[in-house]
């Protein structure tokens, strides 16, 4: 599970502190260093863990004074708060629109889960009782179509398509008529990735856009990629304009880098995280939970 290496280092640390009744300012600085080291062996981004750890000293040594903690819990507690924070401190929800159809649109690099991950907002969608329809717009991966085909059967839900003949800018567009045909009230599009970012996927991600005008640009990107997906992150947001991302695979061993650095270095909030291969396997991200895990 993510998370676990870091989890397993600031416990150890904080253990320690805890047991203190007095704390220095030197075990607080020892205290930090141990941190910024387990944040930078968790593949956090290197200024996020500077600007992470100075806001944490200057709390902790300005010292809130909170008679109900000792001195180490109160430092836990700070550590808890700015973690909770730097990954966007409350859970954000999807835009959902007041004129139905919301359309989402996926976008995402090959690989990193956007097929799947349409599936399962799809369920958990429909589980709100919304009425999705799934949009197949990835007309190059030759699989993409039928594999969103199958997990619309699975989930009784309509899945769009051209086929692979039209380009993915109608498909977007026709599939919103569609929507409104079968009153259908949330559109997922399904979009192509490419194996690297290039200015062909920007062009027609951004005529796609621009077509469909969605409510919610996600990227859906994969935690095992640590700092690469912060990049890919920062790449899609500077060409496209990002409402969230959805972070998948954080049931492995991801690190647990990428969750905690994407909003500081974007200001992209993370809306979703992927638990699992299965089509109930997405969660909202709720950032005070994931700084519990972590703080054990
Ligand atoms: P796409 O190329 O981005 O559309 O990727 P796919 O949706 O085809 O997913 C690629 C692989 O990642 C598949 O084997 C999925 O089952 C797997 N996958 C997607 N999301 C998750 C997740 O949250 N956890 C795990 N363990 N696997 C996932």
């Amino acid at each position: 599970m993510v998370f676990e290496g870091l989890a397993d280092k600031l416990q150890d640390t904080f253990k320690r502190l805890r047991g203190r009744g007095k704390l220095s300012e030197t075990d607080v600085s020892e205290a930090l260093r141990e941190v910024r080291m387990a944040l930078l062996e968790a593949d956090v981004n290197f200024k996020v863990v500077k600007d992470f750890v100075s806001r944490v000293k200057e709390r902790a040594i300005g010292q809130e004074v909170m008679d109900s903690l000792t001195p180490g819990q109160q430092v836990v507690k700070i550590v808890y708060d700015e973690l909770a924070a730097l990954m966007g401190g409350t859970q954000s929800r999807l835009n959902i629109s007041s004129r139905p159809p919301t359309v989402i649109m996926l976008v995402g690099l090959q690989g990193a889960g956007k097929t799947t991950t349409a599936g399962k907002l799809a369920n958990l969608l429909q589980r709100q009782n919304k009425r999705p329809l799934l949009v197949a717009a990835d007309v190059y991966r030759p699989a993409a179509i039928k594999q969103l085909q199958v997990l619309g059967q699975q989930l009784d839900i309509p899945v769009f398509t051209l086929g692979d003949q039209e380009s993915p800018v109608t498909i977007a567009q026709k599939s919103i008529d569609q929507a409104n045909a079968l009153l259908r009230d949330v559109v997922i599009i399904d979009t192509a990735g490419r194996l690297h970012i290039n200015e062909e996927l920007m062009q027609e991600l951004r005529l796609i856009k621009g077509q469909a005008k969605p409510h919610e640009i996600l990227l859906v990107v994969d935690a095992m990629t640590g700092q690469d997906a912060v990049g890919v992150a920062e790449a899609f947001n500077g060409q496209l304009g990002l409402d969230g991302v959805i972070l998948t695979k954080l049931d492995g061993d991801a690190r647990g880098g990428a969750a905690l650095s994407i909003k500081a270095v974007t200001g992209c909030p993370i809306k979703f995280a992927g638990m699992g291969e299965k089509l109930d396997a997405l969660e909202p991200f709720y950032p005070d939970r994931m700084a519990s895990r972590i703080l054990g």
